[in-house]
């Protein structure tokens, strides 16, 4: 069996850190161990959609956003084919025949759509095309055989549900889709980076976000200002580590070398951690050394991404390309799809002849 990669994001903003740790970082690793037969990365313009039908121009302008955070960080076009969900109209077609091998209760009972609608306040009136998106995510998948899912773990309840729709299909017509797998960070923290105000997850939707491309400025004032332990009031005070969020960036981020350079009171995040719980660590401090740290990380991405605006041209030729060549592979897989499902009446002589034998006795 091959081993095919494809993810995305959806083209709301920019990419911030909970991408880049739940996601994008092992992308571009799984992309440079060679290992990979094929890895595609979405742009999902169309998904996006669902919950901005009345702001287009949002999801519009954001997909250069996008792309350049994907170049920023090192995925190269020449290894990864990055395409823009829209321009496959496969996607569509194969939903449209998934959205019958799945029912309505099955899709109000996923855990992440339904707090996406408490978020966005949908309540009675959910666009039909918001709760069926994890049908058009399993389209996205199979569409191109993908095995591998490198996601955060909001994404598990998709993941479940594109493989109960490969089941189905391949159990009804015939096996011809293949069965994929999620892969979640090693770090568990980085499965679901929480937001700078403390709220379960970092996301574009509120606005909690330290974006890749945010200058060194703004990613310090946004660090100084983070949400932290509401009881740790004075240095002296023991202090909470667990949710508490610079804790938990600290992390995701920090490594012992991290403490050699910039707080070498330290040997390693134990010791830091001890110290706060006992009392008698400002969260001033530890605040400047994790300023340090996501800044010397998002220095190179911030610096790549001002080189590659200088060329947007090249950047949208980039996701054309990515999506012509997307396009072929979707093609064919279609193909192989509609003829399983017996939807191929010009290519299938054998129907025609007996519908000819059929006539021909009257
Ligand atoms: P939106 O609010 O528009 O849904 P989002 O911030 O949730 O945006 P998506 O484009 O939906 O971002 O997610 C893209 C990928 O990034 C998914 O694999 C998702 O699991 C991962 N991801 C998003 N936010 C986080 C986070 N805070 N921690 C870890 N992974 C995340
Ligand atoms: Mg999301």
């Amino acid at each position: 069996m091959k081993n095919i990669i494809l993810t995305g994001d959806r083209p709301t903003g920019k990419l911030h850190l909970g991408h880049y740790v739940g996601s994008l970082k092992r992308r571009v690793e799984l992309q440079n161990s060679g290992k990979y037969d094929k890895i595609y990365i979405e742009i999902a313009d169309s998904q996006a959609i669902t919950d901005n039908a009345h702001n287009l121009d949002k999801v519009r302008e954001n997909v250069i956003e996008v792309a350049l955070d994907y170049l920023a960080c090192g995925i190269d076009p020449n290894k990864t084919t990055i395409f823009v969900q829209s321009q496959i109209p496969e996607l569509c077609e194969l939903t449209f025949y998934y959205l019958n091998l799945v029912t309505l209760s099955r899709l109000e009972r996923n855990p992440t759509i339904k707090e996406e609608i408490k978020l966005r306040n949908f309540e009675t009136s959910i666009p039909a095309g918001f709760l069926t998106y994890p049908i058009s995510q399993a389209a996205d998948i199979t569409l191109f055989d993908a095995n591998i899912i490198p996601v955060g773990d909001d994404q598990l309840p998709m993941i479940e549900q594109t493989r109960e729709i490969v089941r189905s299909f391949n159990n009804l017509y015939d096996n011809v889709l293949v069965e994929p797998k999620e892969l979640l960070p090693d770090n568990e923290v980085c499965s679901r980076l929480p937001g700078l105000d403390g709220k379960a997850k970092m996301s574009k939707s509120l606005n909690n976000c330290i974006y890749l491309s945010d200058e060194p400025e703004v990613i310090e004032k946004k660090i100084m200002s983070m949400f932290t332990d509401p009881n740790h009031l004075k240095v002296e005070d023991p202090g909470k580590v667990e949710g508490n969020p610079v804790f938990i960036y600290l992390d995701a981020f920090c490594t012992n070398e991290h403490f050699k350079k910039y707080l070498p009171e330290y040997n390693n995040l134990d010791e830091l951690k001890a110290h706060y719980q006992r009392g008698g660590l400002g969260d001033v401090k530890i605040k400047r050394f994790l300023n340090n740290i996501i800044q010397e990380e998002l220095k190179p991405i911030r610096e790549r991404r001002k080189e590659y605006e200088k060329n947007i041209k090249e950047v949208y030729k980039i996701l054309e390309e990515g999506s012509l060549k997307a396009r072929e592979a979707a093609s064919i897989k279609m193909k192989e799809v509609k003829n399983v499902m017996g939807l191929n009446y010009f290519e299938d002589t054998t129907l025609i002849e007996e519908q000819v034998k059929k006539y021909s006795n009257n």
